[in-house]
């Protein structure tokens, strides 16, 4: 099988999350192919030689992000490599470019995958219905197909190979003007963005106000966490639209998830349900979140939160 993979990259190292796409498509019989876009997208062939990637395209010559130059290249990369599966991550950006490469070039369009089989018939799974059931999907025709895989849920495999890595430089091209980007205005957090974090403390009302959620800032710095939100307080206004998780907020699968003074509603365990380990902090021992969680702490944030971050720091 020949895979492309779009590759994401910050301060000149692939993302985890492009890291899991290689590791979804890296087996004997596939060949991978990569691309990247931006400036330094030409600087990744070192790191790409580990697996195995003979042929890396780039275009250093868009710096602000754009979705039709975006398409455009990915476009002419895909009219060079001819791939039969092009794999990338299930985030803000592919969800904007992939759905019009695969209208250029009617291929089949999957998002939100959490499983892949590459090895006999391509197989994929994703969740349906908030994660109340999961699909099972082959594909039947010979059309390309597109695959977004959700960040943390497949296992970054090691890379050891030593192949050269050939960088092929691709120019953007002028944008045909359909749309233009105006700015782009930089999340709150410098921290990693929640789809991709491994580790979240989300909060919700049993805070009290906005203020309160230093505690929660104090309590992700020595975990390294990026700090999330149930839907009531970014409604409240205390937080950002960008931290909300859940049905209408991000879809996230960290390793470990802080419930902190949030109830557990249906739309908000939607959001965080592929969590692999739920911490629950709330002083209601019939909240919902308790029969989400792998550990579940009844009683008052106010005091728990500080003693655990105190115990956090002395590590
Ligand atoms: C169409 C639709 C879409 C929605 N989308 C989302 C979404 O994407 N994300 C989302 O989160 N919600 C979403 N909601 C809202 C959702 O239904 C809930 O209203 C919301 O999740 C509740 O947020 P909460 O848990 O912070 O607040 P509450 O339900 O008010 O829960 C607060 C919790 O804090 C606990 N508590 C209070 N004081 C303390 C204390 N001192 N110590 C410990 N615990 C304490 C309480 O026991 C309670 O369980 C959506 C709703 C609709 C209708």
């Amino acid at each position: 099988m020949n895979a492309l993979v779009f590759i994401e990259y910050k301060d000149n190292k692939i993302k985890k999350s492009s890291l899991e796409c290689l590791s979804a498509v890296k087996g004997d019989s596939h060949t991978i192919q990569t691309c990247a876009i931006g400036a330094g997208s030409d600087q990744l062939t070192a790191a790409l030689g580990a697996w195995g990637v003979t042929k890396h395209y780039s275009c250093t010559d868009v710096d602000t992000y754009n979705p039709e130059l975006y398409k455009n290249f990915v476009a002419k990369v895909i009219e060079q490599t001819k791939p039969d599966v092009i794999v990338a991550t299930s985030n803000n950006v592919g969800r904007d470019i992939f759905p019009r490469v695969a209208a250029q070039f009617s291929m089949a369009y999957m998002s939100d995958i959490t499983e892949v089989e590459m090895d006999s018939d391509l197989e994929v799974k994703r969740p349906l219905y908030a994660g109340k059931c999961t699909a099972q999907v082959t594909f039947t025709d010979d059309s390309g197909k597109i695959l977004l895989l959700r960040p943390n849920q497949i296992s970054v495999v090691e890379a050891s190979e030593s192949v050269t890595t050939e960088n092929i430089a691709i120019a953007a091209g002028a944008p045909s003007g359909q749309s233009e980007t105006l700015s782009v205005e930089k999340g709150e957090s410098e921290k990693l963005d929640l789809t991709e974090a491994e580790t979240i403390v989300s909060g919700g009302r049993g805070l009290k106000e906005a203020e309160n959620f230093k505690l929660l800032h104090d309590l992700a710095a020595p975990l390294n966490a990026t700090v999330g939100a149930s839907r009531a307080v970014v409604d409240l206004g205390w937080v950002p639209h960008s931290l909300q998780v859940g049905q209408t907020g991000k879809t996230v699968a960290p390793s470990l998830y802080f419930a902190i003074g949030i109830s557990g509603a249906i739309q908000h365990l939607a959001g965080m349900s592929g969590s692999k380990n739920v911490v629950a902090i709330n002083k209601d021992e019939k909240a919902p979140i308790f029969q989400k969680s792998t550990y579940g702490l009844v009683g008052d944030l106010f005091e728990i939160v500080p003693v655990l971050t105190e115990k956090l720091k002395s590590l």
